[in-house]
């Protein structure tokens, strides 16, 4: 069951040692409430700080003995008391895949390692705009320092592994998935250097979800039996552009905006034919997505206004969502006319 309250300067009274507490603690702050602490049950006497009648009573489960006589006090006096599990044990890293922006396709796992996060470090591609609502702990985006300088990866291994070394739980939030070009398994290394338990929760990685955005399957039955997924960070050598047009299968390319011309050149010299259907996806999921479509020899010009982040799909899959769509257009098409005959 989730429950929002106005806590808006109430009184809350939070149980539990600082430990097991500081998340629920973070939480009731952040909302706005007035947060009271007994940490130990002994406490309940006579602790002048103690409000006389909270609003509400947030029994934090710490483990400890002698809360119960407390907590049914408070109940018979028709104090409202929610009783919620300790923060799990600190001191680790979680990577997460964020996925390509939506929140809907954020996974059970990395929503519930963003509430137990006490710091979260997170950048551009994350689904950052959403993070004040999923998670209480602290939010630093290593995306862009105030100045404006890029964290180096260096840094934020650094800053991952101080802040689990003081007793931190730190989820580094990341777009798509953490071991698709995410420098995830670096960080993972860095972690496992400096002695921090760390693990990873897989993400839905834009290479797939990014086309499927835009009505593009990545394999189709009789269309295209393999995907493969390249960089396009830096241009492919000569024998990569011989591999990749010889597969035969979709090529989807992340990263690939600005060395579009040198890959569809490149393709084209190892033998790949004019025609092959190309899409650019630009910002999946998010405000302003946009479909380029065209085919290899016009995809340069086709795509001069196209901005990263963007995911390239090469293959004739492109065309099962041209059908697709063209099919749904028509749909539409059908629609209005029916419901303009009906008006009439
Ligand atoms: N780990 C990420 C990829 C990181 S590389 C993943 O698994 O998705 C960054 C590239 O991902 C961008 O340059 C772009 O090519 C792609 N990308 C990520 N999110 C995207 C989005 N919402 N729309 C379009 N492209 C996206």
């Amino acid at each position: 069951m989730q429950l929002t309250l106005d806590l808006e300067g109430r009184e809350v009274l939070v149980t539990g040692s600082e430990h097991a507490a500081r998340q629920a603690v973070r939480r009731f702050e952040a909302a706005g409430a007035v947060v009271y602490r007994l940490t130990t049950p002994r406490g309940a006497d006579g602790d002048g700080q103690l409000p006389e009648r909270p609003f509400l009573v947030a029994a934090v489960d710490d483990g400890q003995p002698g809360w119960e006589p407390l907590l049914r006090r408070c109940r018979e006096a028709g104090i409202p008391v929610a009783t919620e599990p300790a923060a799990g044990p600190a001191g680790h890293v979680t990577l997460v895949g964020g996925g390509p922006g939506a929140l809907d396709l954020l996974t059970v796992g990395a929503i519930n390692a963003l509430r137990d996060a006490d710091v979260v470090f997170y950048d551009r591609l994350a689904p950052y705009q959403e993070l004040a609502r999923l998670t209480s702990a602290e939010l630093v985006d290593v995306g862009k320092r105030p100045g404006h300088h890029k964290v180096t990866q260096r840094d934020i291994e650094k800053l991952m592994v101080d802040a689990a070394l003081a007793g931190n739980n730190v989820v580094r939030l990341k777009g798509g998935d953490p071991y698709v070009f995410g420098r995830g398994g670096e960080e993972v290394a860095a972690c496992v250097d400096a002695g921090v338990p760390v693990r990873v929760v897989s993400g839905v990685t834009s290479a797939i979800s990014v086309p499927a955005a835009a009505g593009i399957p990545v394999t189709h039955r009789e269309v295209s039996h393999m995907f493969t997924v390249v960089s396009g960070h830096a241009p492919l050598t000569e024998d990569e552009h011989t591999h990749l047009a010889g597969l035969g299968g979709t090529i989807v390319v992340l990263m690939g905006i600005g060395t579009l011309p040198q890959l569809a050149a490149g393709l084209r010299r190892a033998g790949m034919r004019p025609d092959m259907p190309m899409a650019v996806v630009e910002r999946g999921y998010r405000p302003g997505q946009r479909t380029t479509i065209s085919d290899l020899g016009n995809i340069v010009t086709a795509s001069s206004g196209c901005s990263n982040p963007a995911v390239l799909v090469i293959g004739e899959v492109v065309r099962v969502a041209e059908a697709n769509l063209n099919h749904a257009g028509a749909a539409a098409h059908l629609d209005r006319l029916a419901a303009s005959l009906l008006e009439a």
